[in-house]
């Protein structure tokens, strides 16, 4: 038994900040990377929760965040198109989701769009309420968190950011969510965590992954168990020609483990695939990308969480979305993942 870490997607309206917030959690780790402060996966961007303690600090105290979890795993693809289409066809993408509003706009119709996924899958969400800079009158403090800067504001801006905030919860109210602001919220189980942020100057961000670990805690310690011998399951994000690879499907593997030459069982069109893992690649260190040749590195096997390239014959009509499963020797165990993959394939033509 292993804990995994946490997957999440960010949804939001588009312009809204969903780009330079992944940009800010990946660059303010960048730093850190030779240390071992980040991981980059295929698809994916993986913080270690050694890091987010170092960056977090005294708020992770107070929360009393344990070890358990290894730390968040971001998918570096926002959106909530690419959510919508992968859940429908059965992959679990994400574990948690942060949406993101900008503060001074308000609810937009992909940011109802987005709660209607997030409340139809049943994913636990934080609400990022971006771009608090802009605020008027807003003094900036880069780096830091918001509990620091909003200290060091005029009343009238203070004023102005919890006005603000309150429309924001009257929004989700209407729409069948309880919230408040992250330091006011008095039951994790009840109400939805709103966290005022800056994805450009990175105040707030603290905080932000200081609740995601909170409500991943809280909500998915037994989701996030994986057995690290199981056969893998995971997600297909995208299907994609390599140059001296062929066919490859960039996946995210979620349970379990993958090996070289696993059997695989994947979803086409309008049919099933079964093939063999030729070959499992995750991405080089920064440094040595640059020669493209040299853009990836093989391995025999990876344990989830972890976000992949995988070679294989007869790829070319993967749909992007397919659940990916490792199927053993077992006569039984086949059959019955292919029922299972079967019963996505219909259901998505249906729909
Ligand atoms: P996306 O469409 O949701 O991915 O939005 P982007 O991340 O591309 O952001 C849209 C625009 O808003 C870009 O010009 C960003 O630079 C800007 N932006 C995003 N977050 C912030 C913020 O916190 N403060 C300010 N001032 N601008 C921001």
């Amino acid at each position: 038994m292993k804990i995994r870490s946490p997957i999440i997607s960010v949804l939001g309206h588009v312009d809204h900040g969903k780009t330079t917030l992944l940009d800010y959690i990946r660059g303010s780790t960048v730093a850190d990377r030779e240390a071992g402060g980040i991981t980059q996966h295929i698809g994916a961007t993986e913080i270690p929760i050694s890091t987010i303690k170092d960056i977090c600090g005294n708020f992770i105290s107070k929360l009393s965040i344990k070890d358990t979890i290894p730390g968040l795993f971001f998918i570096d693809t926002p959106g909530h198109a690419a959510f919508t289409s992968l859940r429908k066809r059965g992959g679990a993408l994400a574990d948690l989701a942060i949406l993101i509003v900008d503060i001074n706009e308000g609810f937009k119709p992909q940011t109802i769009e987005a709660i209607n996924i997030l409340k139809m899958y049943k994913t636990p969400f934080v609400v990022a309420a971006n771009k608090i800079d802009k605020i008027f009158g807003w003094e900036s403090h880069p780096g830091n968190s918001f509990t620091q800067s909003f200290q060091e504001q005029a009343p009238s801006v203070q004023q102005d950011l919890n006005q603000k905030l309150y429309e924001l919860v009257g929004e989700l109210h209407k729409l069948g969510f309880q919230s408040e602001r992250f330091d006011r919220i008095s039951s994790y189980a009840s109400q939805i965590s709103i966290i005022p942020v800056s994805a450009s100057t990175g105040e707030g961000i603290i905080e932000l992954n200081a609740m995601l670990l909170g409500l991943a805690q809280e909500y998915l310690t037994q989701q996030l168990e994986i057995h690290e011998n199981a056969p893998a399951k995971g997600t297909v994000l995208e299907v994609k020609e390599e140059t001296g690879l062929g066919m490859t499907i960039d996946t995210i593997i979620y349970d379990g483990v993958l090996r070289t030459n696993d059997e695989i069982v994947l979803m086409l069109k309008n049919e099933i695939l079964t093939t063999n893992v030729r070959s499992i690649l995750k991405p080089n260190p920064l440094e040595e990308m640059r020669d493209s040749k040299k853009r990836f590195q093989k391995v025999d096997e990876i344990v989830a969480a972890a976000g992949v390239k995988i070679a294989a014959p007869n790829l070319e009509d993967v749909v992007s979305g397919s659940p990916l499963r490792v199927i053993n020797d077992e006569e039984d165990v086949k059959k019955e993942i292919l029922k299972e993959i079967e019963d996505i394939t219909i259901d998505t033509e249906e729909n």
